[in-house]
């Protein structure tokens, strides 16, 4: 019998749920650049409520909310602090400079946080023909960092020292998988975004809506965000189609992410019993992403590939795999088989 494929390259494969599929067929919509949509209102209502935050902005996708972010809180010529490994430093294809002008002062993200030192370093470089910070941008839950999440007396450490100087740094919270933070730790989104200015959350990955991430902070921030977004023509008109989708997400996908970290965990296991040394700690997994070294990321791929199971590499030596919604128990079963045998 031909095995279902094992899709465990991303979280962004996942397909969206026949409840969302029908939520999209009955929608009710409007024009939304006339703020005419009753869905996508509904949307950004919901999550601005849910994130802490006084309002939100449904945008085409996580990266555009993270440009509105640059945008809105810094100016040509600022300083961003951010970990190195960060999505908005390297899988953005430099989207800060083109779009924003700021420059990057990357930090190490090698837990997946950001040291608040490191950011007074930047500070009071300030003084010594370094630019002015203008924004500090954390990520959350790490991606690179096995899916970490952030530590909330860290948060809060680096939310002090941003407090600090004579002109108070703003926090963007780079929150696309900020859903599985709340599952892991079981504290809220609100309050594991308090400290940031703004946030961003994903709709499209983890939570399987087809399209959309969504930007909350204060009213006049998003305001401008709301502006920002038309400048890059990401205005759009009956998107209420797609927001159905999103709050079907919100509502019924969030809670069996569990089901997807105690997946990931298995197969943290699976790699920590082949690979001793890949320099990866199983109870480090505490989401649903698995990142490990491997001196031929290739071969590991192509053998998981032979027996239907597709995982990815990131980074020189680095392979990732990534759980969701449509790889179940039996295909992790498979893979942590396969991985048993892998080169
Ligand atoms: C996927 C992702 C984004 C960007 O989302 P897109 O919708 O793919 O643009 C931003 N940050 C992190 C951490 C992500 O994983």
């Amino acid at each position: 019998m031909a095995h279902r494929l094992v899709d465990l390259r991303s979280d962004t494969v996942t397909q969206p749920t026949a409840g969302m599929r029908q939520a999209m067929a009955d929608a009710v919509v409007g024009d939304d650049v006339y703020r005419e949509d009753p869905t996508v209102n509904a949307l950004e209502d919901a999550f601005a409520e849910r994130v802490g935050k006084q309002a939100a902005l449904f945008v085409p996708s996580g990266t555009m909310g993270n440009q509105l972010a640059l945008r809105v809180l810094t100016r040509p010529g600022d300083l961003v602090v951010a970990g190195g490994r960060q999505h908005l430093v390297i899988y953005e294809n430099a989207a800060s400079a083109r779009n924003a002008e700021v420059q990057l002062h990357t930090v190490d993200d090698a837990d997946g946080t950001i040291d608040a030192e490191s950011v007074l370093w930047a500070v009071e470089a300030g003084d010594h023909h370094q630019p002015q910070v203008g924004l500090v941008c954390v990520e959350n839950t790490h991606m690179p960092a096995s899916g970490a999440v952030w530590p909330l007396e860290r948060l809060e450490q680096l939310a002090a020292r941003c407090r600090m100087p004579t002109i108070p740094i703003p926090i963007h919270m780079d929150g696309a998988r900020l859903w599985h933070a709340e599952v892991a730790t079981g504290v809220s989104m609100a309050e594991l975004a308090a400290s940031a200015a703004t946030v961003m959350c994903c709709l499209s990955k983890g939570l399987c809506a087809p399209v959309g991430s969504l930007l909350a902070g204060p009213a006049d921030v998003i305001g401008a965000a709301r502006t920002e977004r038309s400048r890059l023509g990401g205005g759009m008109r009956q998107a209420g189609v797609i927001a159905a989708a999103g709050l079907v997400a919100m509502r019924t996908m969030v809670d069996r992410l569990a089901e997807d970290h105690a997946r990931a965990r298995r197969l943290a296991e699976a790699v920590a019993a082949r690979w001793p040394d890949a320099g990866l700690d199983p109870a480090d997994v505490v989401t649903n992403i698995v990142v490990f070294h491997h001196c031929d990321p290739a071969g590991v791929v192509a053998h998981l590939d032979a027996e239907g199971i597709k995982a990815g590499t990131i980074a020189p030596h680095t392979v990732r795999m990534v759980t969701h919604h449509d790889v179940d128990e039996d295909g992790i079963d498979r893979t942590c088989r396969a991985l048993a045998t892998a080169p």
